[in-house]
């Protein structure tokens, strides 16, 4: 899954067709599936991706429409995929992020190891 960002309100999300985790927007629209393709890091650079976030914000985005064609015309010519990608579950960025359950194991062994110190004074 790639950085996105979401094509209603500009907020950072983990995949292009995942629904939003602030506004709860999910593309469903070829055309809202193809404008989210090209908001994501795979499709853009991370400052061209800062910069259309920030463009969403304001309420001033306009993405070239020449590019939305090609991608418009594949996604309608693959109905399975289409199909998948309207199923998708909402995620959050902190629940992928993959170094939190050892966080967590190194935070309670540092807690064991200072109730264990304290105990022997
Ligand atoms: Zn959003």
């Amino acid at each position: 899954m790639s950085l996105a960002i979401c094509i209603k309100c500009g907020a950072r999300k983990i995949g292009a067709w995942t629904p939003c985790p602030f506004c709860g927007f999910r593309a469903v629209d070829v055309e809202d599936l193809a404008r989210a393709m090209l908001l994501t890091d795979q499709a853009q650079s991370k400052q061209a991706l800062k910069a259309a976030a920030k463009e969403i914000k304001q309420g001033r985005f306009e993405l070239d429409e020449r590019l939305l064609d090609p991608i418009v015309r594949n996604l309608k010519q693959d109905d399975k995929l289409l199909a998948q990608v309207r199923n998708l579950k909402p995620r959050k960025l902190t629940t992928v992020w993959p170094g939190f359950p050892w966080l967590l194991i190194l935070a309670l062994l540092t807690l064991l190891i200072i109730l264990w110190r304290s105990s022997q004074q």
